[in-house]
């Protein structure tokens, strides 16, 4: 597979600091796309096409909802919903006809019959858990999200003032980690990807010691003993431990 490199915006993630540069990446698209969707995407003929087919996975609806363009989101669901019934009623009548026939025809065998009409609901039951999973933000998100991993490998390979700002960085959340390998492993040579290992293993670890010690200090200061004692940096270690595990931003 190959990516484009796209060098700006990770340059600026890895500027804004924090604990991982792919969730501040992950962040600003997440916004810009909610806002996209309630604005000119939503009269685009190839994104409503797009949308009609997938829809939006529960998370991304509720961002839609909560960004408070009514309309917009109205006229989308709509045309999404209408999509949806007509491959659902399609679905429903060719399951129906097909679990008729099977529980009919083998009713020499119950075992056998039931097999067959267990394996027709399962498919049906396949096909419903696709439907509900699809979500254009997802996908779109993806794709850059893979383009802004393969940049970070592209740069620490090529440009030495950014091996130098990803040594001085704090790693990736474990989310983001796992994206990081997956696209060293796809595109970089078995010593590349050795040595970026190499690079990359320290530096996680050492940003878990350091958050462990900072939500030790949090977990303290509740302790009337220590509340004069001043908190510092681990004052928001909570939120920044649990973006780091699960590359979500609690604010
Ligand atoms: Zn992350
Ligand atoms: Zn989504």
């Amino acid at each position: 597979m190959k990516y484009h490199i796209d060098t700006i915006p990770v340059w600026d993630a890895y500027h804004q600091g924090g604990e991982c540069p792919l969730c501040n990446l992950e962040n600003r698209l997440e916004k810009s796309y909610v806002d996209s969707f309630l604005g000119a995407s939503v009269m685009e003929p190839d994104t409503r096409i797009e949308v009609n087919k997938t829809g939006f996975c529960p998370f991304h609806f509720k961002l839609l909802y909560d960004a408070q363009n009514r309309l917009g989101l109205a006229l989308m669901t709509h045309t999404h919903l209408k999509e949806f019934m007509e491959k659902f009623e399609q679905r429903c009548k060719a399951l129906l006809k097909a679990s008729k026939d099977r529980s009919t025809s083998v009713l020499s065998s119950i075992i056998k019959g039931k097999k067959e009409v267990n394996q027709l609901t399962a498919e049906f039951e396949g096909w419903l858990t696709m439907q509900h999973g699809q979500c254009i933000i997802c996908n779109r998100m993806s794709n850059t999200m893979n383009r802004y991993a393969y940049t970070i490998l592209y740069l620490w390979d090529t440009d030495k003032e950014f091996k130098k700002a990803l040594e001085s960085s704090k790693g990736f959340c474990l989310k983001h980690l796992v994206l990081t390998t997956k696209i060293a492993r796809e595109t970089l040579p078995a010593h590349k990807q050795t040595l970026w290992l190499t690079d990359i293993i320290p530096l996680q670890i050492k940003s878990f010691h350091n958050l462990e010690h900072e939500l030790s200090q949090f977990i303290n200061k509740f302790d009337y003993r220590n509340q004069d004692k001043p908190l510092g940096s681990a004052k928001d270690s909570l939120p920044r431990t649990i973006q780091k595990l699960t590359g979500k931003f609690m604010d």
